[in-house]
Formats: C-alpha cells, structure tokens, sequence
C-alpha cells in the first residue's frame, strides 16, 4: 500500500524500537523519527482504558511539545480465557521485561486448552494542524503451549497466527506486516486521511 497522504516526517510517539521499525517498514517512503531523537523527553502515563485512549495520551503528549506531525500506537494481546488480559497491561504484564511476560503468559494458560487470542492496535495521528485521525486493527491467532521462532518482539513468539499459519516468531518481517494488527490499524488510518 502506498500512504501518500502522509508527510514526509513523522514522529513516532514510543520508545519502543522494534514499533518503530515496523512503522518504517510498513511505510517506507516516511521517515519516522523516534520521540527521543525529535527531542521529546518525557514519559507519558499509560493511564487509558482502552488501546484507543491511551495512543491518544501518548500522540497528544507529544504534539504539544513539538507542535510536528505525532503517531502513536497503542497495541497489546487480548487472549479470552483470560478475560481479554493482558490486553492494555500487555508491556507491563509481569512487572519485568518481554521474557517475563511470556513466562507469566505460560503460566496464565496452563492446562487451558481453549487458547484463542488477538493482537489489537489503535493509532492515533495529530497533524501539523493539530487535527486528529485514530485508525484500529487486530489480527486472530491462539497462544502456543511453547515459544516457537525468535523472530519478532513481544509476545511473537507464543502468537500462532491464522492468517500465516505459523507462529509470528517463525514470521519474517515482511509476512508479519502484512497480516498484523499494526498494519490494518494504520489501513484503516490511511483510509479516512483526505
Ligand atoms: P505499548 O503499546 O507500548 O503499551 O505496548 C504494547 C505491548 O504489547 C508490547 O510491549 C508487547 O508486549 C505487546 N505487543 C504489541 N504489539 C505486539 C506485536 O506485534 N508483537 C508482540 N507483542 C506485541
């Protein structure tokens, strides 16, 4: 897909590389500079409800500082059996890094065998002008019993997706990109930019 209508620069509202990376990828006639490198120092609280609320958080805390064009995204892992956990706690599931989190994740999910789950992202868009565009996604796989690929970031690695057929750790980049939530978030973003 070609994103046209977005400017040339955009800042990415997040500290997370491998976000960023993907962005890039998955758009890769803009250049997305992260928070850090565009001078943004602070730290927004996550403190939303929802993915949708807290991308905004995230974009708007950025915007009034630099007053550029800000996206940001807020995605997690929503698995029913566990009521839709981790979903918006996804980045701080156990308290410790991605590896903790995937540990717990286990842990959660032992001896359930109904293990069905999604990636969902929301992304919000401000402007130059100020004007804000959210766009929303996700993608339907079901947790492994087991780590499969060390690709990705996350919880790649326990998601088995059904638009791959494979886990998204054994996915490459491009394979991921092209089925993940943060992909069809930003489709239907780029879909209401006029
Ligand atoms: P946040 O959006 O930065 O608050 O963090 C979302 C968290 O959800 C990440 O830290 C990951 O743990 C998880 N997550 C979101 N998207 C993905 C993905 O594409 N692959 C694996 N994990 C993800």
């Amino acid at each position: 897909m070609n994103f046209k209508k977005f400017p040339k620069e955009i800042v990415v509202a997040s500290g997370n590389l491998g976000k960023i990376e993907e962005f890039k990828e998955i758009i890769p006639n803009v250049k997305f500079i992260s928070m850090r490198e565009a001078g943004f120092n602070g730290d927004p609280d996550e403190t939303g409800a929802t993915f949708k609320d807290n991308a905004y958080i995230k974009a708007k805390a950025v915007y009034s500082e630099l007053k550029r064009p800000v996206i940001a995204d807020d995605s997690g892992l929503c698995v029913d059996a566990l009521g839709g956990a981790p979903g918006v706690y996804s980045a701080r599931f156990s308290g410790g890094d991605f590896k903790d989190n995937r540990a717990l994740l286990l842990k959660r999910m032992e001896n359930i065998s109904e293990r069905s789950a999604r990636f969902v992202c929301a992304v919000c868009y401000i402007n130059e002008k100020g004007e804000t565009l959210f766009g929303e996604g996700y993608t339907e796989g079901k947790i492994l019993f087991e780590e499969i690929g060390s690709k990705g970031f996350g919880y790649d690695n326990l998601f088995y997706s059904f638009d791959l057929n494979k886990s998204f750790g054994e996915a490459d980049e491009d394979e991921k990109n092209s089925v993940s939530h943060r992909y069809r978030a930003l489709e239907d973003l780029f879909s209401k930019l006029q």
